[in-house]
């Protein structure tokens, strides 16, 4: 069984093919970025509407197959942005239609649990998963994916956009402040929001902006500082969901986990703890069609499942899914 895969919950419009052993014929996407601003979603859905066709017929040339080679359909529907959302829908439905094959919708934050299972071997891991719009720490519990800490307002990435917005140095802001941050020499101290398993970046924010409007400070401390307390936050909540379920692995994904200093300290924290820390590549842990493809591929091959409602799902809570796949 080949599958298809369509992502399209925010900036980025991927289409990625794997069979169902697991292999990987082609991971191909195009992201919408900004000079200065953040994301609009309705530019965002220009863009893939835009991009879409070109995107699935690279994938295809990657893959080297035709698309009546492809035997399903699958495509993130939720959580998202409603205008992206639809975009990857629309030409989901259209592909299912025109080659026959069936369709399923997949839940974007298990998607990347799961390739990251298929890809580093971890077994049983806690997910740290830290995106733009998405920051959870997910493990498998009781028959479930179960959120076992959160951000309590905005995603880790949309925060560091957003401080990127206030130096005034572009979207996506994670690489730039990362940048920054490894000329920066002077701790400067920030709120440090845990509250129970959860985070909030709001108020570091506010504080962020205020700092930032005193022309006190240097940028590159305030990047450092931003860095390292945001990200000790989240290994504080990692850390505890790893006790919590007795689990000795640590899988990383979301565009933010590309960051180096957020890797060096995951790993830090699981040596410590004599636990596993596994990192994909960049291009798994940033949004991709690929972990949309395997998560088609596991809920599908059973050959057991009843379809469900084809329509978008754009605050689908990953609690909320059914897994008969494990
Ligand atoms: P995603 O939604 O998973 O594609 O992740 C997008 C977020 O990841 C954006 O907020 C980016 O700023 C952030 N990001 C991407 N690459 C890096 C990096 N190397 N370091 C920090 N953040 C990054
Ligand atoms: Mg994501």
């Amino acid at each position: 069984m080949i599958c298809l895969g369509i992502e399209s919950t925010a900036h980025t419009f991927g289409a990625g093919i794997i069979d169902d052993k697991g292999k990987t014929l082609a991971n191909v996407k195009d992201s919408y970025t900004t000079v200065s601003g953040g994301i609009h979603p309705s530019e965002a859905r220009r863009h893939h509407e835009a991009v879409c066709d070109k995107v699935i017929e690279n994938a295809l040339i990657d893959a080297d197959i035709k698309a009546h080679e492809i035997n399903l359909i699958s495509f993130s529907q939720g959580p998202g942005l409603a205008p992206c959302l639809v975009v990857g829908m629309e030409k989901a439905k259209e592909l299912s239609k025109k080659l026959d094959v069936p369709l399923v919708g997949v839940n974007h934050c298990i998607a990347h649990l799961e390739i990251g299972r298929l890809l580093t071997k971890a077994k049983d891991p806690v997910l740290l998963y830290v995106s733009g719009a998405n920051t959870q720490v997910i493990a498998y519990e009781g028959g479930k994916y179960r959120i076992f800490g959160e951000t309590l307002d905005n995603g880790v990435g949309n925060f560091l956009d957003a401080f990127a917005r206030l130096l005034g140095i572009g979207f996506p802001g994670g690489p730039k402040i990362y940048e920054l941050a490894l000329k920066g020499k002077n701790y400067i101290e920030l709120p440090y929001v845990v509250k129970g398993m959860d985070i909030s970046v709001g108020g570091i924010l506010t504080n962020l902006k205020q700092k930032i409007n005193s022309g006190s400070y240097k940028k590159e401390d305030l990047a450092y500082s931003c860095q390292e307390t945001v990200f000790a936050m989240l290994i504080e909540v990692a850390e505890r969901a790893m006790a919590h379920c007795e689990k000795n692995e640590l899988l990383l994904g979301g565009g933010v986990c590309c960051n180096k200093r957020l890797q060096e300290m995951c790993n830090k924290m699981c040596n410590d703890r004599g636990s596993r820390c596994f990192i994909p590549l960049n291009n798994v842990m940033v949004d991709n069609g690929l972990m949309i493809a395997w998560q088609g591929i596991l809920e599908m091959r059973n050959g057991t499942k009843k379809l469900n409602k084809v329509d978008i799902r754009p605050y689908w809570r990953t609690d909320d899914v059914k897994v008969d796949w494990r």
